[in-house]
Parts: structure tokens; C-alpha cells; sequence
């Protein structure tokens, strides 16, 4: 009987492949969808090359989402989709544009809208997102890198139009296009509920996502600016950039990345001073939130005002079947090793009051813990 199968070729290495040589991989000037960190902008703009491969396997499965729901847009409603937009200083794919029926009736009658938008038109950027993160998107809606990337390719839409490149001329002629409104659509990637946030165009906020381009361009190299997350370990964004080797450069074993952020005791007391500062900020609150939980524990599961309660785990506990699997290696004529029982050792020795012997394991180290305490008075 043979217990282990010969595992199917995964397709992820030919995913991330072909994920490498779409433009937008390619690209080294500063996109719309660069804006999300400030120091990787840089990196991009500088043309500095990678140094992380990163995983990109939730990025693809957006990318493959994103394709099959803006065709989907584009075949219903003949929305505008995937279409480029620049100036001299940045460029961008829109993902989707549902004109206005006025400026639609500019265009060729087969590239007009069957879905044009009410009043004005609509600019829509497709976010496919976890569970995991669902909760903050119905919560809290796109973050500000994710407006001010939308807020760029609305403001290049309404200052330049359509690029004029090969596939989209007509669109082209139209010249500047007048956004009004700009739209998110959340899409949850493991069960498919969507989330739509909209909000009207705002010419100051344009120009709050100017200005940050504008301060990325004008650094005169990428460790100039602002690392706009807290790096590895601590945000998604960091572990999957392709830069945080040269961001956070090498870091020594068994210590973390933004332990090269303190170089001398003065830093480290002014770290310690706002270590201990938050962790009293945050005692009476973790204090209050036990206190809630104890009182809600036992109630219903449900809809209560803007919240909706449910609780997890409390199932029983999935253990290895070692009667099963002696079974199924007697069947398979297989001979079964005989460990000795640790448990049962420690239990007799315990009995008999001599002490379990024990060694130091040298692949295992037990978790560090900060302890801080205040200075003694002289
Ligand atoms: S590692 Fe994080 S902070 Fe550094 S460039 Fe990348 S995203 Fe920005």
C-alpha cells in the first residue's frame, strides 16, 4: 500500500512568471499604484532594483479577479476599463470609468455605455481584499493611500483625459474628462460579498495627492523619505515589498527589522520613554475591554445597532488518532515504531519523587519578553 501520493505541479511559479511580465510589473516610473508607501515610490522613480522576490500569489488572485469582473463591467454596461492616463510626472491604469450619457454621446455609438452613470462620471477602482480584512473595510472604508491613488488618476482624467496611445484614441479625443465622483468596490476574495464606498471629487484632495508625488520626486534619493509603514513583521505591505532588504537593510539574527532603527543610547531611552508612556495609555483600556467582554459573554449571537455579534472556537479539539493509525499501518503490513512514552516516564518518575532529567535543546529558544520598570530614586 503506498500511504504518500506524488504531489500535482503547483502553477503558482508559472503565475508568478507571467505576473513578472505584465507592464505594469515592469514598469520603473512612478505609477498611481506606487503611491502607497513613500520610500518604495522613491525606490521605483530612482529605478533602484529589487531585492526581495516577495510572495505574489493574493496579488495575482486580485489580478485575475479584477480581469474577469471589469470584463464582466465592460460586456454589461460597456464601462471603460483598464485604460491609461499620465502626464509628465505620473502615470496610471484606471480600472474602470462609467461616463456620463453626455460625454458618452462624444464617442462612436459602439463604445458608448448601456449602464452610463446618473449624473456625472465615475471613476471606480476594484479592491479585492480578505475576510480577514473585511471588517475594516466595512468599518473604515479605502485608506488614505488608496483615495490618493484614486483621487490621482481622477485628477490626471480631468486635467489630460485618456492617453493618447495605440487602443484607446477614441477615448483620447475626448480630451479632459469631467469626474465627478470617484467609487471603490470592495470585493471579499474568499466569499465574494462586495463593498461599495463612494465620494464626490474633491479638488483639495487632488492636490493633497499631487503634493505627495510631488514631494517623492523631489527627494534627491529614496532614503530621504518616509517609510510609510512600520515595516516587516509588523505590516502585510512591508513583507510583500520587493524593497525591504534595501529599506531595512540586513538585520542580525533573532532580531527584528526595525531594531536597526535605534543606533545609540539616546535613542533607546526615548524609545523606552514611549514604550512605557503607550503602555499606560493603553492599561485602562485593555482593563475596560475584559470588563465589556465579561458582561457580553453568553448573549445571543446577532445584529445589535451598528454591530454584529457572533462567537468562534469553544468546538471540541481535533487529536491525532494513534489507534487509526496503528490500524492503518497493521492493514498496510507495515511495522509500527515504538517510541518510548515520554508521559508515562515523567508521570512514574514524578511518582517515585526523583526529578524528570532534562537538557538544553539547541533549535529552541524560549519567546523574549520587554520588561521595564521604573528607575530606583537615589
Ligand atoms: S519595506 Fe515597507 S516602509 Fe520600506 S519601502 Fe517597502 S513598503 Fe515602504
Amino acid at each position: 500500500m503506498t500511504i504518500m501520493a506524488e504531489r500535482p505541479v503547483s502553477l503558482w511559479p508559472a503565475a508568478h512568471a507571467a505576473d513578472a511580465r505584465r507592464p505594469r510589473s515592469q514598469q520603473t516610473k512612478i505609477g498611481a499604484s506606487d503611491t502607497v508607501c513613500a520610500r518604495r515610490a522613491g525606490y521605483l522613480l530612482h529605478g533602484r532594483t529589487p531585492t526581495d522576490g516577495g510572495e505574489m500569489r493574493k496579488a495575482i488572485l486580485g489580478t485575475w479577479l479584477h480581469a474577469g469582473i471589469l470584463a464582466a463591467a465592460r460586456e454589461e454596461y460597456g464601462w471603460v476599463i483598464e485604460r491609461r492616463v499620465e502626464d509628465d510626472t505620473i502615470r496610471g491604469h484606471i480600472d474602470a470609468v462609467q461616463l456620463d450619457a453626455h460625454t458618452a454621446s462624444r464617442l462612436p455609438k459602439r463604445l458608448r455605455p448601456s449602464l452610463p452613470a446618473a449624473e456625472t462620471t465615475v471613476v471606480e477602482d476594484v479592491k479585492t481584499k480578505s475576510t480577514y480584512q473585511w471588517d475594516n473595510v466595512l468599518r473604515h472604508g479605502a485608506s488614505d493611500a488608496e483615495i490618493r491613488q484614486v483621487f490621482l488618476y481622477a485628477d490626471l482624467l480631468r486635467t489630460e483625459g485618456f492617453a493618447d496611445i495605440k487602443g484607446q484614441k477614441q477615448l483620447a479625443h475626448l480630451g479632459p474628462v469631467p469626474v465627478g465622483r470617484i467609487r471603490f468596490r470592495f470585493l471579499n476574495r474568499d466569499n465574494g460579498d462586495d463593498h461599495v464606498q463612494e465620494m464626490a471629487y474633491s479638488a483639495d484632495r487632488a492636490r493633497g495627492a499631487r503634493w505627495w508625488v510631488q514631494q517623492v520626486r523631489s527627494a534627491e534619493s529614496p532614503e530621504e523619505l518616509p517609510r510609510s509603514f512600520p515595516g516587516p513583521g509588523l505590516s502585510a505591505v512591508c513583507d510583500n515589498c520587493p524593497f525591504k532588504t534595501a529599506c531595512w537593510g540586513s538585520v542580525l539574527a533573532g532580531r527584528r527589522p526595525q531594531s536597526t532603527l535605534i543606533h545609540d543610547d539616546a535613542a533607546r531611552e526615548e524609545a523606552l520613554a514611549q514604550y512605557v508612556e503607550v503602555t499606560e495609555q493603553m492599561k485602562p483600556l485593555k482593563e475596560r475591554q475584559k470588563f465589556l467582554r465579561a458582561q457580553l459573554d453568553g448573549s445571543e449571537e446577532g445584529l445589535y445597532g451598528e454591530n454584529v455579534l457572533s462567537w468562534s472556537g469553544g468546538n471540541p479539539v481535533k487529536v491525532e488518532d494513534v489507534d487509526a493509525m496503528v490500524a492503518l499501518y497493521q492493514r498496510a503490513g507495515l511495522t509500527v515504531p515504538m517510541a518510548p512514552d515520554a508521559a508515562a516516564m515523567k508521570a512514574q518518575l514524578k511518582a517515585a519523587d526523583i526529578p524528570v532529567p532534562v537538557r538544553l535543546d539547541p533549535d529552541r529558544r524560549t519567546s523574549v519578553g520587554i520588561n521595564v520598570t521604573a528607575r530606583k530614586k537615589p
